[in-house]
């Protein structure tokens, strides 16, 4: 059987090249300012056809509250066989200067083996991915072997939520056992892996007032109170000598029994110039993703050119916490603002508000979707199946975790590093989306035969 799967997938290849050429072509940025609407329009039509094609049911585009729509359709497979949901999104990041893209932008180019063009990975190679999967599957079976679902969003670049605010609405329409968040990709080409662990974040805002007015350095600098040296005493706390990140009460030291990032290709992804440490006493996977990072994103202070010689009357910073699985968002906020507020120096006045908070994701680790997943990968690849973290956050997964808290929810995809998505010069590695779609369709074969 994964033999003539194995065939069917490589000989609908074609297709699939030729499908994520059309899909190129439609400049779907979900931002008016940027594309008209009509690109997104078109590619959620693309979408509806395609799944009709295919003998879905209840194909539609459906508006969320931020205006973009949200393809969804279904196909029941034999009676009591589980319920998969997959994901993708059809909407792209912006070119960001045609000038500094090598080929057109808007169109699929074959080059050096792999395909260029925006949103080859992120996520129209996956949306190609998943039809061929599901053709693969219908030609050899006859049937899906289980109940699919799919839901496309039409916003995810742009953060407005239309999809975070639309799934808990129509819970029963998505519903399901598994959910696949098919958005990330292979630590590297041909080593198959799942995202399984997303940091979350919080940050807040500390305000320190000190004097009633600015005041001139010289006739009180000393023993007047200097709202910037007690704010930089503050923020100096959150990391140690190592750098790493120490915030009371929030786990460190944490360890990544998965993939392991290289630090010299860390370098080169994060730009880090030459001489200059990278830090902290981890490794940079467990760095990245199983330990809490705090960044100062935004000081208030004069800037130099309006500085004068004097004393600041107030001072304020912004700061962000990522944090790993294991913590809240509600815990964190609260520990760094009790963190914070106890090393105020001087009695300087302090104001601390929260002003975002988001908890980190865990994806499926074991259940019986994620053993399905794991052999399909394993059988498609020929090696063992290994797990990366993010360091950023996918809101939506969290959602869909809070709507459906029985589902296994997994990430994985064509998006390997490769593929530069969202930067000048996306392109998605072909062999990638026919392995992909071959592990995905194993993965439904073997999980429809879970039915009890
Ligand atoms: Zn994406």
């Amino acid at each position: 059987m994964s033999d003539e799967l194995r065939a069917e997938v490589r000989a609908l290849m074609p297709r699939a090249k030729q499908d994520l050429a059309e899909l190129v072509t439609f400049r779907s940025v979900a931002n008016p300012d940027v594309q008209p609407a009509q690109e997104c329009e078109k590619v959620a039509r693309w979408i509806v056809n395609a799944y009709e094609e295919l003998g879905f049911q209840d194909v539609a585009a459906s508006p969320t509250p931020d205006g973009s729509k949200a393809v969804h359709a279904v196909l029941p497979g034999p009676e009591g066989s589980p319920t998969v949901l997959l994901y993708s999104h059809y909407d792209v990041q912006p070119s960001l200067g045609e000038e500094n893209w090598k080929v057109p932008v808007w169109e699929l180019t074959e080059q050096d083996g792999r395909w260029y063009g925006r949103g080859t990975a992120d996520c129209k190679g996956n949306i190609v991915m998943q039809l061929t999967a599901l053709r693969a599957l219908k030609k050899v079976h006859g049937q899906l072997p289980c109940t699919v679902k799919i839901i496309s969003e039409g916003s995810e670049e742009q953060g407005t939520g239309g999809l975070e605010a639309f799934v808990p609405e129509n819970a029963d329409l998505l519903r399901a056992d598994a959910i696949c968040v098919v958005d990330t990709g292979n630590f590297a080409v041909g080593v198959p892996t799942l995202t399984t662990s997303l940091r979350g974040m919080v940050a807040v805002d500390i305000r320190l007032d000190a004097l009633g007015s600015v005041m001139h350095s010289g006739m009180f600098g000393g023993p007047a109170p200097d709202p910037v040296a007690g704010l930089i005493q503050v923020l100096a706390s959150l990391h140690d000598e190592q750098g790493d990140t120490t915030v009371d009460g929030v786990v460190h030291g944490k360890k990544w029994d998965g993939a392991q990032y290289p630090p010299e290709q860390f370098r080169k992804d994060a730009q880090v110039l030459d001489g200059v440490d990278l830090v902290g006493t981890g490794s940079v996977s467990d760095m990245l993703w199983t330990r809490p990072a705090a960044t100062v994103v935004g000081i208030d202070i004069p800037s130099i050119v309006e500085s004068a010689s004097a004393i600041a009357a107030s001072c304020g910073a912004r700061v962000s916490l990522r944090i790993p699985y294991g913590e809240t968002g509600g815990a964190a906020i609260d520990k760094l603002t009790e963190h914070l507020r106890r090393r105020v120096p001087w009695n300087l006045r302090c104001t601390i508000t929260p002003v975002a908070e988001g908890d980190p994701f865990l994806g499926s680790l074991g259940g019986r979707a994620f053993s399905s997943m794991s052999s399909a990968m394993e059988q498609t690849y020929g090696r063992e199946l290994t797990t990366e973290g993010q360091g950023g956050s996918i809101p939506l997964c969290n959602v869909l975790d809070d709507t459906f808290p029985e589902a296994e929810i997994m990430l994985y995809g064509v998006e390997e590093p490769k593929c530069l998505i969202h930067a000048p010069n996306e392109s998605v590695d072909p062999s990638e989306i026919e392995n992909v779609a071959l592990a995905q369709a194993l993965f439904l074969v073997d999980y429809g035969a879970a039915r009890s």
